[in-house]
């Protein structure tokens, strides 16, 4: 095959590909005798290094400045972010980060602010954290937070010890926990942790939780529900409310995984919706450039009548003073240190004072248009297995491109080639070869139309091409991973070059 052939007609879009540098480790680069630096002749006389050194090979290479600057340059272009491109992964939220936000954090009198400054000269960073947990309760409609958590598990499992702490408060510890198949993964395992028994809930054939089925398991040896709102499907639980009242009827509490606020800001009413318990992504909804494992944080939001069982200490307002307060004898007890990871509730707090209320709502209204916008324009070539108004993200399958044998991690792997960092593939696990697709609001209706264009090419060269697909991807530095070798025995001291290939 020839080039082009073999590598489509990249020059049109995205990813064209030729700019990916080989790069050898420092060690490998340097040369004895460079240097980043020019160093006067020295007027002093030579004298001995301390006697502790002399004899300590010290391994370092030399390199002079421009070696050192193209070497990170060149790495940092291996990666994929989305300050370079289309970043779709479903229930992830990659959106945009204004960069004013960062500037907030790295602000010095907020950077430098040692946590363990008194209160009196702390007044302004816990001013922030209070008026963070009132703005978030605005927003999630419920009535007291805490900003301790670090992730959103973190959340979900402080939401677990809060319904264990309010169970034993009761007089009577449960055992169960109601999760749908429709919720995120780290629910189950959230609960685990917690010691309660995960008791799985069969989504219906419109990928939504039937009440009458949470009324048959729901007992009173089951501490609650934890939903996903907007499931794991991107699509809205329309009977949260009397799925909430069968809960609350038999004492147990519903907890709302919030992870996917960034389709209902504004929107939903979390305590009108009966959710006792809510964790917020602060890393997706509200502006921390998340993905590379960097620090994040899960605040989370209750009902006044948990308020009590909340992780210490809390940041409240006496008067005029903003204070901690350690001393409340129900709570769960501390979760993190200090104060969270405070850098990422800074820019939480900047991007919500940058939107404002109706900024926040309409990201809001564009993230859920964007995603239905793909959803109706590539229904006709990719199976939709649901085919209804979706939130934030909506879930085809690869069930169409099977006679030609081609599978949703196919279609990813071809994306990569035309520039675009692939959807979640093959979750959530309800829908069999599912391809997740979460545009998120700071794409422009431009680059949409690109990217739509870009899969109905894929899905056109897997009739006529499919040699194309199952080679993808061709454009990168590595070609398909053994996904299983790379993750159980990750290769870290530098990657085979295209020859080895
Ligand atoms: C991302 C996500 C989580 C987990 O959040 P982490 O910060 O990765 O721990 C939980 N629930 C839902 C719905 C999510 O989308």
């Amino acid at each position: 095959m020839s080039e082009q052939q073999t590598t489509g007609a990249a020059n049109t879009v995205l990813g064209t590909g030729g700019l990916i540098f080989n790069e050898p480790l420092l060690w490998e680069k340097g040369k004895k005798g460079r240097m980043g630096m020019s160093v006067p002749q020295s007027d002093v006389p030579a004298a001995t290094l301390d006697a502790t050194l002399e004899g300590t090979e010290v391994d370092f290479p030399d390199l002079s400045e421009v070696d050192v600057v193209r070497h990170y340059t060149r790495l940092s272009q291996w990666n994929f972010g989305v300050d370079s491109g289309m970043y779709p992964l479903g229930s992830c939220t990659m959106k945009y980060n204004p960069k004013t936000n960062e500037r907030q954090a790295a602000t010095p009198a907020i950077a430098l602010a040692h946590p363990m400054l008194e209160e009196g000269l702390s007044q302004g960073t816990l001013r922030l954290l209070y008026e963070l947990q009132e703005f978030l309760a605005t927003i999630t409609g419920l009535d007291a937070v805490s900003l301790q958590p670090a992730a959103g598990a973190h959340g979900e499992l402080t939401g677990m010890l809060i319904f264990h702490a309010y169970h034993e408060h009761k007089g009577h510890q449960r055992h169960k926990i109601l999760i749908p198949d429709t919720a995120h993964g780290t629910n189950p395992a959230s609960a685990a942790l917690c010691g309660y028994k995960a008791v799985a809930v069969k989504s219906g054939p419109d990928g939504m939780l039937d009440p009458e089925l949470v009324a048959s398991l729901m007992d009173e040896d089951t501490a609650g529900i934890m939903l996903t709102n907007p499931n794991t499907l991107g699509l809205f639980e329309e009977r949260v409310r009397e799925i909430a009242e069968i809960v609350h009827a038999k004492g147990g509490l519903v907890y709302g995984d919030g992870a996917n606020m960034n389709a209902v800001m504004g929107v939903m009413d979390a305590k009108k919706c009966g959710v006792d318990v809510l964790h917020l992504n602060l890393h997706k909804t509200f502006s921390t450039p998340h993905g590379g494992g960097g620090p994040g944080a899960g605040p989370v939001c209750v009902t006044k009548e948990l308020e009590p069982f909340l992780p210490v200490p809390r940041a409240v307002r006496k008067g005029d003073s903003y204070q901690l307060e350690e001393n409340l004898p129900l709570s769960v007890g501390r979760v993190h240190a200090f104060h969270g990871n405070f850098g990422v509730l800074v820019k939480a707090y900047s991007y919500i004072l940058t939107m404002g209320a109706e900024g926040l709502k309409r990201a809001s209204q564009l993230a859920v248009l964007n995603a239905n916008y793909i959803k109706e324009q590539l229904k006709d070539v990719l199976h939709l297995p649901y085919d209804r108004p979706c939130m934030h993200e909506c879930v085809f399958s690869d069930q169409n491109q099977q006679a030609e044998k081609i599978s949703t991690l196919d279609m990813a792997k071809r994306l990569i080639d035309y520039g675009y960092h692939p959807p979640t593939i093959y979750f959530p696990l309800v829908v069999h070869g599912a391809m997740m697709i979460e545009p998120t609001e700071s794409e422009c209706k431009e680059d949409i139309d690109q990217f739509i264009a870009t899969l109905r090419t894929i899905v056109q060269e897997a009739k006529e091409q499919p040699d194309l697909l199952h080679e993808a991807p061709q454009r990168t530095k590595v070609r398909r991973l053994d996904e299983v070798q790379a993750a159980r025995c990750p290769c870290l001291v530098g990657l085979p070059s295209a020859e080895d290939k």
